[in-house]
């Protein structure tokens, strides 16, 4: 794909993680008209500092990043326009919370305690693997009211769930949940069977806060998954045993090219090699987190 100058004034997102456990605060404002259109990243706490400018005709659009040394992951939104707060926080292995203002949208939630986290509005899960379903999570997490959107394949554990299929779009609380294929190309068990096999699982694209964030979950990087656009943050799995290995997500992030990649579902593998991979692409920010 590739990203119109009018995307990038439109969407221009700027990320930067803090130190421990990894921060955004992303403050935007946007000046017009002028000429050009800026993003610059300002971390006034520990980290690096990031400039990104880009050419177009009619906007300037200034984001600074300004980072504090909390341990959770905070990313602000403010437009002109429209004012929200946006924040994205992986947990762990392919866990993702996304809240905005008072509205929490957690991405397969497993593997950690969830007792003091606060309730679910709105779970996704990509798959039935027990990494990705943990019926134990769900209920933790869910309170009167709590949507749930998972696969077919995962109606037997969740008969609750609002069932999607690749292609479909879900619209809850005027939150954007798009499912894409997402499946292996290659990788099978020792009976041969691929282990997520077309048709099983989910990627979602999450459309909030003026955001368009992928969670590929258990993918190789399939042709639905590389012509997606517009993405501003996207999830790839980099275990390389069951989905991607880093190299592979790095070409996929290429060919997806989002604002922000954030490797996940990492197991042994090291983030950094993603980040590596993508120096000569400045264009996407690279988020390291360590996960389990
Ligand atoms: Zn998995």
């Amino acid at each position: 794909m590739s990203v119109s100058s009018s995307q990038v004034a439109a969407l221009l997102a700027v990320v930067a993680l803090l130190a421990a456990g990894g921060t955004y605060l992303l403050m935007s404002s946007t000046t017009e008209p002028t000429t050009a259109s800026t993003a610059t990243i300002t971390q006034t706490s520990t980290v690096t500092t990031t400039q990104i400018s880009t050419s177009t005709a009619t906007k300037t659009q200034v984001s600074t990043i300004t980072t504090t040394t909390t341990q959770t992951s905070t990313t602000t939104l403010t437009k002109t326009a429209e004012a929200s707060s946006l924040e994205v926080t992986p947990l762990g292995h392919a866990t993702v919370m996304i809240t905005l203002g008072e509205y929490t949208i957690y991405v397969d939630p497993y593997g950690i305690d969830f007792s003091t986290s606060p309730k679910a509005d709105l779970i996704l899960i990509t798959h039935p693997h027990p990494d990705h379903l943990s019926t134990s999570s769900i209920q933790a997490l869910s309170k009167d009211g709590t949507e749930l959107i998972a696969p077919e394949s995962a109606k037997s554990s969740l008969p609750q769930a609002i069932t999607i299929q690749a292609g479909e779009e879900k619209s809850v609380d005027g939150v954007k949940v798009k499912a894409v294929a997402a499946y292996n190309l290659e990788r099978r068990n020792q009976r041969g069977d691929l282990f997520h096999p077309e048709g099983f699982g989910v990627a979602y694209v999450v459309s909030i806060g003026g955001k368009n964030i992928l969670f590929a979950g258990d993918t190789e990087c399939t042709s639905e998954i590389q012509s997606l656009e517009d993405i501003d943050i996207a999830f790839l799995p980099i275990d390389g045993v069951y989905t991607m290995t880093p190299e592979e997500a790095a070409q996929c992030y290429i060919e997806i090219m989002p604002k922000v990649a954030i490797p996940y579902h990492q197991n042994r593998e090291d983030p950094n090699q993603v980040k590596d991979l993508l120096t000569s692409t400045p264009s996407i920010k690279v988020e390291i987190y360590q996960l389990p």
